[in-house]
């Protein structure tokens, strides 16, 4: 599937409905997804691979990634409303068997509990987690649960950040034996609520990182 198809076909996927206030809920637009899965395909191949999504939304990225040839992805997610959205969206694009849908909250889901939807190891975590972008609120840096949890899950991750945390990424990738690398940097859309403007909408820059797990 070519970028453009495959960001069309991202962008028909539903925004999560008047989100919830209390957690950051920003889908990632089609283009920025196809383009993010693209770099995950170009470098590790999503061919028959098992892929888990952390904080899925409405499962743009895990979608995406079975469009793309996964096998199975399992889509975590903590707002169960947002799952059955992602699975309808699923099946409308003829990848619904292959789509797991499980309700958790990342910050208590143990890699145990993930792999029992898997029928073998986990290949490859991508994931766009809340950012903390809202620098006044307490959820500033909750991306860092996220992280903890894909790099006990899979050897191999994928993840949009802020830009301006890369070198905290960087230093936590290192201490849990993971190569950080960052792949591409964009500007992510933002809607008014996370912005300090008052225009409607306002971009962060977010990097594309990529953490492979060292061999020994
Ligand atoms: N990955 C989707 C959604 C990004 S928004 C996309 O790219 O479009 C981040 C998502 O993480 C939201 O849907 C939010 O409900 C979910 N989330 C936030 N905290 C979570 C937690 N502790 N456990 C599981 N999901 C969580």
């Amino acid at each position: 599937m070519d970028r453009k198809h495959l960001a069309m076909a991202l962008s028909r996927i539903p925004d999560p409905p008047d989100p919830e206030t209390k957690r950051e809920q920003v889908r990632t637009p089609g283009d920025l997804a196809a383009d993010f899965l693209r770099l995950a395909r170009d470098h590790d191949s999503l061919e028959g691979k098992r892929v888990v999504d952390l904080g899925a939304g409405t499962g743009v990225l895990a979608i995406g990634a079975l469009l793309l040839g996964a096998e199975r992805a399992v889509a975590v997610e903590v707002e169960p409303r947002l799952l059955e959205i992602a699975q309808a969206a699923a099946e409308n694009v003829g990848v619904g068997e292959s789509f797991i849908g499980l309700e958790a909250d990342v910050s208590r889901l143990e890699p145990a509990v993930v792999n029992e939807h898997m029928d073998g190891p986990v290949d490859l975590v991508i994931m766009n987690p809340p950012f903390g972008a809202d620098r006044r609120s307490r959820h500033a840096g909750g991306d860092r649960v996220f992280l903890s949890l894909a790099l006990r899950l899979a050897p191999v991750v994928y993840s949009l950040h802020l830009a301006e945390t890369k070198a905290f990424l960087s230093a936590y990738a290192q201490d849990a034996g993971f190569r950080f690398e960052v792949l591409k940097e964009m500007d992510f859309p933002l809607p008014a609520r996370f912005a300090h403007h008052r225009s409607n909408l306002q971009s962060k820059r977010v990097v594309v990182a990529r953490y492979t797990r060292d061999r020994k």
